[in-house]
């Protein structure tokens, strides 16, 4: 099966990377109108720009690539300003692991704080966000790689101080990580952040329990009232139950 270009009807040749956005191929000589180096080049942002977003600029004569490059630089900074206010005071050997956040972490997430650190003998990134705790490697051999732990699955967090360098572990689950080498003054900032923001986040899921059960108080009291019949009732509870 030849594929055709969604924009100019023309078949993607052989010798080219295909590229299919959003379901719809696109010629080489269209994405480099775009702004990409070639067919790579716009397969390595993939991620980051969609057919519509594409055909729009090839419309309008906008540079994509510039574009999604303006997004990330922007982004960047904001991430910048968010460590500086959390005062993040050391990131040794994890320069490159902060310039992929931009990629990693959601639009509205926010950084709480950060720190280097050691796991497994290998030099991480640690960072605090509002939703979860990361940890980026982008160890040159392995290439890149970030696990998260949500902060609703914390069980318990902690630290220790050695003479020159402090651990932190957290728990969740069965499962306790263990991040070496951390600076002495900011293991004890991290782990009394990270037990903010889980605090932040169970009064957020309580406070939407709590919701619930209004809700079903409201429902029953429509069943009293001769409005709802409990068979309806039970059939919303369950349905509501489920959901959450
Ligand atoms: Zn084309």
């Amino acid at each position: 099966m030849s594929k055709l270009c969604a924009i100019c009807n023309t078949e993607i040749g052989m010798m080219t990377n295909k590229v299919q956005i959003n379901g719809m191929w696109v010629c080489e000589s269209h994405l480099k109108q775009a702004g990409f180096k070639n067919a790579n080049d716009a397969l390595k942002n993939i991620d980051r720009f969609s057919f519509d977003e594409l055909q729009r600029a090839l419309l309008s004569n906008v540079n994509l690539k510039e574009a999604i490059e303006g997004d990330k630089s922007s982004r960047m900074d904001e991430i910048k300003a968010q460590f500086e206010a959390a005062q993040v005071s050391d990131l040794f050997g994890t320069k490159k692991e902060v310039k992929a956040l931009p990629d990693i972490l959601q639009s509205n997430e926010v950084v709480k704080y950060a720190t280097s650190g050691v796991i497994a003998g290998g030099t991480v990134l640690m960072v605090l966000t509002d939703s979860r705790i990361l940890f980026v490697d982008k160890g040159l051999v392995y290439g890149f790689k970030s696990t998260e732990i949500p902060l609703n699955m914390v069980n318990s967090v902690s630290y220790s101080t050695g003479m020159l360098l402090g651990k932190i572990s957290i728990t969740n689950g069965a499962i306790t990580t263990s991040v070496d080498d951390v600076s002495k003054s900011s293991a004890p900032i991290m782990v009394d952040r990270i037990k903010t923001e889980m605090a932040k986040v169970h009064q957020q899921s309580h406070g939407a329990d709590k919701d619930l059960v209004s809700q079903l108080r409201e429902l029953k009291s429509l069943v009293d009232e001769g409005i709802l019949t409990e068979e309806e009732f039970s059939a919303k509870k369950k349905q509501m139950l489920n959901l959450k």
